[in-house]
């Protein structure tokens, strides 16, 4: 193999620091392992944050990516192109939305979702209707209007001044989110599963209550999928497992399986309020991340990945429960699908950062969520050995923790 010329310390050579990367450089991938620059393998539970679903260069992911590559790279918005249309068609058949919006990451999807629902309420009502009402611990992306949508003050602090005319709710609590809701109010923004901060479920009647909260006020309710969707939860998006249904919903992430690439979904009343020339962008609805986008999907909605989901899902979870009996180590074990959080208890807490170093040590990666959590986030596709293997993997680290609390 050729002597690499970069490693760990070109990153606070060379990049801005508001990153703080584990000690290993990623090289190369395939399914549910990866390996570093000393060939080093590791087991990825963190799938690229819940981005990649089919693992590293998922044969047929690479095949799509590989065929559109030979054939249109890039035409811009002022024409468009199939697989855009096509993927949206797609979209449409398969959720609930009747229109489609792309662009490239999900703070931009959801920019666009809070900029159509400003929108809506100026135009129905005036420019009064523009409050946001948003959770606390939430997470919506890092553009300054998303980011004080998500209202933790270490993300803002120091940016300001910020977009105003948002209010804030404590997650699942339903008298908060009545009292704040009134006429005012133009959207309601929720995770079905708060993702970054924890793994935090929302409960079944909180957001049924926000769906008719929203009907009363005439507020759009938005869901940010960006983390929850592309069958992270074992349906394809998780307001199908709650029966809640939004009227403007978010996705990115998995969406692309790794290309950039994310959508707004809307229902057809909603769509009229970007109407031609009111939002943009230069790489939404680019034929190489719609194409892969198209097969992603199509890999995602298939039985058998969901059933996968669902038996790893339990695997995971009786491995964690198991660790904990063995090591004294959560509070709680939280979240759908593969989308897990195991809390730490008091002692471990402040260890959380050593869980994960110890982890990459012991050739697995694991992810932190909120101040306390180790985050779960695999490919869709592990197979029940590959998470065997992980979690024995898991287990030395844990012990090598446990060893110096
Ligand atoms: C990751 C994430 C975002 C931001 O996505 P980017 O692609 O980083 O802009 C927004 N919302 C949720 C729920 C996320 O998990």
């Amino acid at each position: 193999m050729q002597r690499p010329d970069v490693n760990r310390s070109s990153f606070d050579q060379y990049m801005l620091p508001n990153y703080a990367p584990m000690n290993l450089v990623a090289q190369r991938g395939s399914g549910s392992r990866l390996w570093d620059q000393d060939d080093r393998e590791y087991m990825d539970l963190s799938g690229g944050i819940a981005v990649n679903a089919f693992g590293h260069c998922h044969p047929e992911l690479v095949a799509t990516l590989r065929a559109q590559a030979d054939t249109l790279w890039h035409v811009s918005n002022v024409f468009t192109n199939e697989p855009a249309l096509q993927l949206a068609q797609q979209l449409v058949e398969l959720t609930f939305a009747e229109r489609v919006f792309f662009a490239n990451s999900g703070a931009e999807a959801n920019e666009a979702a809070l900029k159509l629902a400003r929108r809506r309420g100026w135009h129905r009502v005036g420019p009064e209707k523009h409050r946001i009402v948003a959770a606390r611990g939430a997470f919506h992306g890092r553009t300054l209007f998303t980011v004080t949508a998500g209202g933790q003050a270490k993300y803002t602090q120091g940016f300001e001044p910020a977009p105003e005319g948002f209010s804030h709710v404590p997650y699942n609590d339903l008298d908060a989110l009545r009292a704040s809701m009134d006429d005012s109010v133009c959207a309601l923004l929720l995770e079905p599963i708060q993702g970054e901060s924890g793994v935090h479920p929302a409960s079944r009647e909180y957001l049924a209550a926000a769906r008719a909260l929203c009907d009363e006020h005439d507020a759009l309710l938005i869901f940010d999928e960006v983390q929850t969707g592309v069958s992270r939860t074992g349906d394809l998006y998780a307001y199908m497992g709650y029966g809640v249904v939004p009227d403007l919903l978010t996705t990115a992430k998995a969406l692309g399986g790794g290309f950039p690439i994310s959508a707004l979904l809307a229902t057809e009343d909603s769509a009229p309020f970007l109407p031609t020339g009111t939002h943009g962008s230069t790489y939404g609805g680019n034929p190489l991340g719609c194409q892969v986008a198209r097969k992603a999907l199509e890999i995602a909605t298939r039985p058998e990945l969901q059933d996968n989901v669902r038996q790893r899902s339990a695997q995971l979870h009786q491995h964690l429960v198991a660790l904990d009996q063995k090591f004294q180590c959560f509070t709680e074990i939280r979240g759908k699908g593969l989308l897990l959080g195991a809390q730490l208890n008091e002692p471990w807490a402040p260890h959380l950062r050593d869980c994960l170093q110890a982890a990459v040590e012991q050739g697995v990666m694991v992810l932190s969520a909120g101040a306390d959590t180790l985050r779960f986030a695999p490919a869709l596709v592990i197979t029940e050995a590959e998470l065997e293997t992980a979690m024995a993997r898991l287990e030395r680290a844990l012990a090598q923790v446990a060893a110096n609390l």
